[in-house]
């Protein structure tokens, strides 16, 4: 449930027409709804009820200041892939206690600064990785929290780019090495051992992988139990689907109830990084229709936001829903939707049947609170788009739309021409 909502013929965020915000800020522009927001979180937060729990919102599904700043207030940690996304994170004023740090490939310097930030923990993908957190919180002078991020080797039943939990992915550690691994970093003195931690995909629409991937991970903690090795902290990482088309992803209750069901003797403290799940449907694209044409008999629109803008389509085939802003359109077309960009790839809508778009109408393209705006990018030299937030009857631009002079920002010409 989300709150972009038609009252007669116009499309709503919560109080506000979209329609009234394009004119104000202009096109193509992401649109966030602070209460779908909030009610999403909320949804999830409430599904594990009084069990232990830290939610840890993954910053990487949506970075702006002002989600992380919600999302803080709401009580949130988040999970963080980068140093940038721990600036982002101490920026909003995001409790450090609540933050954990995920990612394969983790530079010295951002070991160091999440070290010196006193974060609650690193999810060690690695064993090289294990050892140079050691060294670093050595040199540092403070002990770093661990969980080992283990690959349970389950099928989530995803796209295969967003399938991370089996055997042949670069995440994690295996099965097999986590029990050896775990004697290890035991043996080191600047390693304090917290957790263990799993995530196996995104989008995912079943709960029976997430089941899966605990009963795996109980007989691991089970083993180190027996080696003396206790946890606190069990990371079940995201992964929760939403629905962007005709999915039936679980509700966040019975997502709830089965993890519960599986973990409650375990006496662990659960953490969750969701992200799709909580700003998926908390977002949508606008955009205006520039142009149609005709070509054989397949009909093209062509937009003002492309691949740069939202590149899921392009990248990964997704869907996006797209409806007018404004209702008025002659019937319906089988159409793709195209953006400026010079690449076939560049569609956001392909061979679909789409309301008859014309010059100058506005759309939306729902579903694009996660995975948008932050997997934007300045290709064919286009500033990003603006981003804003509605709360009932007000919004705010939480980033300004991107100006020419932002794209040569910190480029320069050699003195020798
Ligand atoms: C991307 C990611 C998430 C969030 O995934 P969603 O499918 O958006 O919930 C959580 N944890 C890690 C380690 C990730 O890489």
């Amino acid at each position: 449930m989300h709150y972009f909502q038609y009252k007669g013929n116009e499309l709503y965020a919560e109080d506000i027409p979209i329609a009234d915000i394009v004119a104000a800020v202009g096109s193509p522009v992401f649109i966030y709804s602070q209460a779908t927001f909030e009610r999403h979180y909320k949804a999830f937060d409430e599904a594990f009820g009084q069990a232990p729990h830290t939610i840890c919102y993954s910053v990487k599904a949506n970075s702006n200041l002002a989600i992380l700043k919600l999302i803080a207030g709401l009580g949130g940690g988040v999970d963080i892939v980068s140093g940038g996304e721990l600036f982002r994170a101490l920026e909003a004023g995001v409790d450090p206690k609540k933050i954990v740090y995920s990612g394969v490939g983790k530079r010295d310097d951002e070991i160091e600064y999440a070290l010196r930030s006193d974060i609650l923990m690193f999810n060690v993908e690695s064993e090289q990785e294990i050892d140079r957190i050691n060294e670093i919180a050595g040199q540092v002078g403070k002990k770093a929290g661990i969980a080992l991020r283990v690959n349970p080797n389950v099928d989530p039943q995803t796209h295969p780019y967003i399938t991370t939990g089996l055997k042949k992915a670069k995440f994690g550690i295996t099965m097999e090495d986590a029990v050896a691994e775990y004697k290890r970093a035991a043996q080191m003195s600047n390693l304090e051992i917290l957790g263990i931690d799993c995530h196996i995909g995104s989008q995912l629409t079943n709960v029976e992988p997430f089941v899966d991937s605990i009963k795996k991970l109980k007989e691991l903690i089970s083993q180190l139990g027996e080696l003396g090795i206790e946890l606190k902290y069990l990371d079940l990482g995201g992964g929760l689907g939403i629905q962007y088309d005709a999915e039936d992803p679980p509700l966040p209750a019975d997502y709830g109830a089965a993890i519960q069901s599986e973990t409650k003797d375990l006496g662990l403290h659960l953490i969750f990084e969701p992200g799709r799940n909580i700003a998926g449907n908390a977002g949508i694209l606008a955009a205006k229709c520039l142009f149609t044409k005709e070509r054989d008999d397949k009909h093209f629109i062509i937009i003002d936001a492309g691949m740069n803008d939202l590149a899921r389509p392009a990248l990964y085939g997704s869907f996006h829903g797209v409806q007018p802003v404004v209702k008025d359109q002659d019937g319906m077309v089988a159409a793709d939707i195209v953006g400026p960009i010079c690449e076939t790839g560049d569609f956001l809508v392909k061979e679909r049947q789409v309301p008859m778009f014309k010059q100058g109408d506005l759309m939306a393209f729902m579903s694009a609170g996660a995975y948008g705006f932050t997997m934007s990018s300045n290709y064919n030299s286009r500033p990003r788009a603006a981003e804003v937030l509605v709360n009932g009857n007000r919004f705010a631009v939480i980033r300004e739309r991107e100006t020419v002079e932002d794209l040569i920002r910190g480029e320069s010409v050699p003195d020798w021409m």
